[in-house]
């Protein structure tokens, strides 16, 4: 075997976790928040009208004064430093998906050959770190360097604690010297804004005379993989890419179904408890943790909180995750499509939008159908879903997710809607001229009179939808599970405040009398439904059908990222997001050519890995077995035995189809000068992916038929089943 996957099978098998993790147990009451500079430090030591002052900037949006946050930047930094911080970073949200930040020390020298503490407010509000290094999508050029951090006040500031020294953390936004946003974050909290604001036009509309600030709610339930360490280490391609290139299916997967809930091996138990604890700190509410479908495969999911807060908690939640696994021996992976053939990791956002005043815009209550204000929201949505869906798609588009959507495993392209049996009823009610009743949800007896009875749910649940409602608010399924939310929370903001617009611009010409009212409103729900109600499926998206019912109903069908970007590029989406001022024309072209640039250095990536796995680890592999049998049958014949030569000529062939998938891909794998994106982007999918795969089926076979101590990289098996 070789040495590299022999000494990982070691290791892996004979892992023992060393370091005592600090922390967890039963007192969460007393660690909760530790590490957050919260409303509550703030409150303790701020003088009083500062502290008002700051509450003002937090709540309505007042700009902050200098004075203020000079006030405020002192009695932050002395706390962190009471705590040990040494530096604070601005942290902010670049384009690329990831967290980014740049670290100062506190201290600066006196002059007298000590050094003197140095925080200003300027400071807390403003950094300026070099733009020049971060995607901008031709927004500024690089001799344009100049880019701007600036406090995010409604998300805390937090320590960030590491081996050698601590520092405080604070979140931002990111823009360019000329005001346009680079990050994710400016978008996020201006969709935000246009949710508000449409929603209480609404609600206003519905005798809310002051319906207060109305937020956008997410809860993200973050899937993804663990395994040992030492393996991810002898997979190149695991370690460049985040995903195997190679690796046949192993005799057991997860047809079993022995995972989903199971219990919960101890490595992995005693990693999750870590993270959990290390994520209170933070003040993140983590809540949930079990096994997933897939083998080696877990979730994490806090409980909701204010869309722009669970978007920095799920940066937190992704590298607390990343940072924790090597104290267990473990690597975790967070790429949609890690293993073929079992399933893949999303990220479900769970999404809903209410106030403090008038609670959960989309709780139906007991009696949906005559909760006028819960169906006005709800059809909202469905309209934004059916008018926008490729901008739905859009923000789910990337080369990992190609993996996952519309595979077996996984919803598919196809953005649609599961309302559930009760709603459905309800709206068809409508459609065919107004809703008198609502399927009522009834008790669950299990027949044994020791249980009690259970209290149904009106609806059952669709696993298999894009896009479902659960209750009391959707459920995106198709986010992938390495991505920021703040894409898909961009578009769903801004989408609904498009659709409730239009029904405050429809419902605000309707007369003030309540009857007429109620008239108009059934009136405007109807056309909405009969209008939009295309995008609603409650059957299975996994199957063959929906797939041509859907064709056939005209809805939007992109299967891979390009295609999907394409459709999202489209006067409509320019038009939303300019109306809503949630990026200007220039700020949604960038972003477009951003990520197809990401998509085509993504492929571009795992094509050159697969060909230089293949060249420089299977072929040699499988040369070396050539070799062993040759040798044998050759052997045979000199004693005079019929040198039987089957299992040769299989690997044979496989060598001389390897040879030619190999040299197919090389020729290939340089992307022809002068192509634009869009063109790059073709010339991947239409020539470069299916050379890759071609390479990989016939290095899977080889794996199936070559001796086992001379295969080079890890299995199926290993990573999956070694815990
Ligand atoms: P599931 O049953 O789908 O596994 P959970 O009940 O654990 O899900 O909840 C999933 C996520 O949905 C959690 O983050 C939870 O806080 C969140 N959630 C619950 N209610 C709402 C809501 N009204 N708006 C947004 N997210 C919500
Ligand atoms: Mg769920």
């Amino acid at each position: 075997m070789s040495i590299t996957r022999q000494k990982a099978i070691e290791s892996a098998i004979e892992h023992r976790t060393n370091e005592v993790p600090v922390l967890t147990g039963g007192r969460i009451q007393e660690y909760f928040g530790m590490n957050v500079f919260s409303d509550e430090q703030m409150k303790e030591r701020l003088p009083k009208t500062i502290y008002k002052a700051l509450r003002k900037t937090i709540e309505e949006g007042v700009p902050m004064d200098y004075s203020v946050a000079d006030v405020v930047a002192a009695a932050m930094s002395s706390w962190a430093i009471e705590r040990g911080a040494t530096h604070y970073a601005h942290v902010f949200y670049p384009l690329t998906g990831l967290t980014a930040e740049k670290h100062d020390s506190f201290f600066s020298p006196d002059g007298k050959g000590g050094v003197i503490m140095d925080f200003t407010g300027k400071q807390l509000i403003q950094g300026e770190p070099d733009a020049s290094s971060f995607p901008s999508g031709g927004i500024r050029a690089t001799f344009e360097a100049r880019g701007y951090t600036a406090w995010d006040v409604t998300s805390p500031a937090f320590l960030m604690e590491s081996r050698n020294g601590t520092t405080l953390c604070i979140p931002t936004a990111f823009c360019s010297w000329t005001g346009e946003a680079l990050d994710k974050k400016v978008p996020l909290l201006r969709s935000m804004q246009a949710l508000s604001k449409q929603a209480q036009r609404v609600l206003k509309l519905f005798g809310h005379d002051d319906p207060g600030m109305i937020l956008a709610n997410a809860g993200p339930e973050q899937e993804y993989f663990l395994i040992d360490r030492s393996f991810y280490f002898a997979r190149p391609d695991l370690l460049s890419s985040g995903r195997t290139l190679f690796g046949a299916r192993p005799p057991k997967g997860q047809e079993l179904e022995d995972q989903y809930f199971g219990t919960i091996p101890d490595r992995v138990l005693a990693f999750m408890m870590e993270v959990d604890s290390e994520l209170y700190k933070l003040g993140v509410p983590v809540k949930t943790r079990h096994n997933e479908v897939a083998p080696a495969q877990y979730e994490i999911a806090p409980v909701f909180e204010s869309a722009n807060l669970a978007t920095d908690h799920q940066y937190l939640i992704m590298q607390t995750l990343q940072r924790v696994a090597p104290k267990y021996g473990l690597a975790c992976l967070l790429h949609e499509k890690p293993f073929a053939g079992i399933n893949g990791s999303g990220k479900h956002v769970n999404w809903s939008l209410g106030g403090a005043k008038v609670g959960n815009l989309l709780n139906p209550g007991a009696t949906p159908h005559d909760n006028m204000q819960f169906l006005v929201f709800c059809a909202a949505a469905i309209r934004a879903v059916n008018l926008h869906a490729v901008m739905l798609r859009g923000a789910v588009a990337h080369a990992g997710n190609d993996h996952r959507l519309g595979a077996n495993e996984a919803p598919p392209a196809i953005m649609s809607i599961f309302l559930g049996e009760q709603l459905t009823d309800v709206f068809e009610q409508i459609a065919a001229g107004g809703a008198k009743q609502s399927k009522k949800m009834g008790m669950l007896t299990v027949g044994v009179d020791t249980l009690p009875p259970l209290p149904m749910d009106a609806t059952d649940r669709n696993r298999t939808s894009p896009f479902a409602f659960t209750g009391n608010r959707f459920e995106f399924r198709a986010v992938g599970s390495s991505q920021s939310i703040a894409g898909p929370l961009v578009v769903l903001n801004t989408i609904m405040a498009e659709s409730l617009d239009y029904v405050a611009t429809e419902l605000e010409k309707a007369p003030k009398d309540q009857k007429k009212f109620n008239i108009a409103v059934q009136k405007l729900l109807q056309k909405m439904i009969r209008e939009n109600d295309r995008v609603i499926f409650n059957g299975d998206n996994y199957s063959a059908e929906w797939k041509k019912e859907a064709a056939r109903r005209g809805l939007p069908n992109a299967t891979s990222t390009p295609e999907a970007i394409a459709a999202m590029e489209c006067k409509d989406t320019y038009e939303v997001f300019a109306k809503y001022g949630v990026l200007s024309h220039r700020e949604a072209e960038s972003r477009f050519e951003i990520y197809q640039e990401k998509y085509v250095k993504d492929v571009q990536i795992e094509a050159r890995l697969c060909l230089s796995m293949a060249r420089t680890m299977i072929f040699p592999a499988g040369v070396k077995y050539q070799q062993l049998l040759s040798q044998t049958a050759a052997a045979l014949v000199t004693m005079g035995k019929s040198g039987c030569t089957t299992t040769l000529d299989e690997v044979d062939t496989l060598l001389g189809d390897l040879q030619k998938a190999m040299t197919m891909l090389e020729e290939v794998v340089k992307i022809p000068d002068g192509l634009s994106h869009p063109q790059q982007c073709r010339y991947l999918i239409g020539t470069v992916i299916p050379v890759m795969n071609d390479v990989r089926k016939v290095a899977d076979r080889l794996e199936r038929v070559c001796a086992d101590e001379l295969w080079p990289l890890p299995t199926y098996q290993e990573m999956l089943f070694i815990r």
